[in-house]
């Protein structure tokens, strides 16, 4: 768990070619990820305005709930407990689950806060990328690449992400363009501390 995102592992650099494009993601372990590039804290800006925009549906069209991502992402922690035995002996297990799976929220009630898979899949990114890093000063993804390298629909976290920091961008210009935008350029990244530009100062 970083608070940036770091340069490629040794074992991330064997994934080579990543994404949808299909091109090499780094020549050497010591290129930066991709990701590296992407601008985290416009996309931190953005994401906290914009829970209910309709952008998260388009960009999760593709996402299958197979739950691979979270299975190889070694900061995915979430689990689930299941009592198995009978009435003479019984184990309390704890079992790898993943925020992807359509069951993870659903209540005994039948009721599930997270019906659709574009509810589970912005879950996935509001987790690593604002409520984490909210709560703990640091993001919730190293930066691997692995998540895309096995994604069998082909969503790639980096382009998710430069998807959402040039939306914020756009955003940020139609305000200041009005006028408005004091308060938004104050905040914009490439200034300040590398918390700063991450988003990640209180
Ligand atoms: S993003 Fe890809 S790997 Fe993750 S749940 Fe969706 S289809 Fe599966
Ligand atoms: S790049 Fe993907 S697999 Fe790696 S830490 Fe981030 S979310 Fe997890």
């Amino acid at each position: 768990m970083a608070e940036s995102l770091p340069a490629r592992t040794s074992e991330a650099a064997s994934h080579a070619t990543i994404g949808r494009s299909g091109s090499p993601r780094a020549a050497s372990v010591s290129d930066p990820l991709p990701m590296a590039d992407a601008d985290i804290a416009s996309v931190r800006l953005w994401m906290r305005e914009h829970f209910d925009h309709p952008l998260w549906r388009e960009i999760s069209e593709a996402c299958l709930g197979c739950g691979a991502c979270a299975y190889v992402c070694p900061s995915c922690h979430c689990f689930d407990m299941v009592d198995e035995g009978d009435w003479r002996r019984g184990n309390r297990v704890r079992n790898w689950d993943s925020c992807q799976f359509a069951h993870f929220t659903a209540h005994a009630s039948g009721h599930n806060p997270r019906p659709q898979q574009w509810n589970r899949y912005r879950q996935r990114i509001y987790h690593k990328f604002q409520y984490y890093p909210d709560k703990f000063g640091r993001l919730l993804c190293t930066g691997c690449g692995r998540c895309i390298d096995s994604c069998p629909a082909g969503m790639d976290l980096v382009e998710v992400l430069q998807t959402l920091a040039a939306v914020s961008a756009a955003d940020r210009g139609a305000v200041m363009a009005a006028g408005t935008g004091e308060a938004g350029a104050s905040r914009r990244p490439g200034s300040g501390s590398r918390r700063d530009r991450l988003g990640l100062s209180p």
